[in-house]
């Protein structure tokens, strides 16, 4: 489908209900009606970034900062295989204390103690560091693009440009990770044309994961006092993207569930199939503020866990078991979006 044919659906109104359920029916054959639950451990909230949207940005001073030891993000990874679960997401502000052989070492020693996949976030590094971990056993790794429109990128990610990025992303297909995007929704400045370049951007690249979750405004940062991103229009961006990438593992994010109760439920008849239940220990889980008021920030790890399940049950469908990987093979399965846009650059 081309951007306009995107464009279309996320405006729809009288099709609105149709579409919805295409993008059900999508998910269903593309991805089977199991819901897989993710892990996430999010082991620092420093970050050496200034991202104007988000509350771990390096200005802000007001934010209590801590860092777990590499032992107790191993002990919370096994914790999560002793739960059931089948995937960690080890995920971070771009923090360099953790050097690349700390986290090979992290990535290493749950692998060798445990059958999970391990995801790793943690932004952008050197191809160097993505290959060793990689080669320590890392399975696929989240780089959320958060908008390709070039100049709100560089506007919203100051000294970030869309091609290192691009680049970082190719990077990690190359090297054979499973790998994942995602954009927000409603940043102030962002049209709809651009939410649907988004879609169709994501589809060309090929990832095998993307998320879309709406803004949150955080009292901490510049876009204080802008409007949050609208939970319905997510939604449809979620179920946009299930028609174009029917492989892909599609997150029902926390973000819906912080602005509305249901959301992450509505999400999962939407055409998403992941849950990303928080996984990271008691003292830690409220200090990972990237946005104010998140959903079960106050919960234990336990009490996340069997939230999402109930999400699950809800919506009818059943809970993954394993990994829960994607039918797409790791590797570059789409075309070359950064030398897409070198070539725009240098045009
Ligand atoms: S969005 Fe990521 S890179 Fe940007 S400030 Fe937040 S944690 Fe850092």
């Amino acid at each position: 489908m081309n951007v306009r044919g995107l464009l279309d659906i996320l405006k729809a109104e009288d099709e609105f209900e149709g579409f919805i359920r295409a993008a059900d029916e999508a998910r269903a054959r593309g991805v089977g009606d199991c819901v897989h639950l993710r892990g996430l451990i999010e082991f620092s909230n420093y970050c050496r970034k200034d991202c104007l949207y988000c509350g771990l940005r390096r200005s802000n001073a007001a934010l209590p900062r801590y860092r777990m030891a590499p032992g107790e993000i191993v002990e919370a990874a096994l914790e999560g295989a002793r739960m059931g679960l089948g995937t960690v997401v080890l995920q971070s502000g771009e923090d360099a204390w953790y050097t690349a052989g700390i986290i090979e070492k992290i990535v290493g020693s749950i692998k060798e103690q445990s059958g999970l996949a391990v995801t790793l976030s943690v932004g952008d590094r050197i191809k160097r560091d993505y290959a060793l971990w990689r080669r320590a056993g890392a399975d696929r790794y989240l780089l959320k693009h958060e908008t390709s429109d070039e100049a709100l990128h560089w506007t919203m990610r100051p000294g970030c440009g869309l091609g290192d990025r691009l680049r970082n992303l190719e990077w990690l297909m190359d090297l054979g990770y499973e790998v994942g995007s995602g954009i927000i929704v409603g940043l102030p400045g962002q049209g709809i044309e651009s939410i649907a370049r988004d879609v169709s951007f994501m589809r060309d690249l090929g990832v095998h994961m993307a998320s879309a979750g709406p803004f949150i405004p955080h009292a901490q940062t510049p876009l204080k006092g802008c409007e949050p991103g609208s939970v319905d229009l997510t939604l449809r961006v979620i179920a946009a993207m299930r028609l174009e990438l029917p492989w892909a593992n599609i997150p029902a994010t926390s973000a819906l569930g912080t602005l509305d109760p249901l959301a992450q439920l509505t999400a999962l008849g939407c055409g998403a199939n992941v849950l990303m239940p928080d996984i990271t220990p008691g003292p830690y889980r409220k200090m990972y503020e990237i946005y104010p008021g998140k959903v079960g920030s106050l919960e234990t790890p336990a009490q996340s866990f069997a939230r999402c399940r109930k999400i699950v049950e809800s919506a009818g469908l059943a809970v993954g078991t394993g990994q829960g990987g994607c039918a797409r093979l790791p590797g570059r399965a789409g075309r070359s979006m950064a030398n897409d846009w070198t070539d725009r650059k240098d045009a």
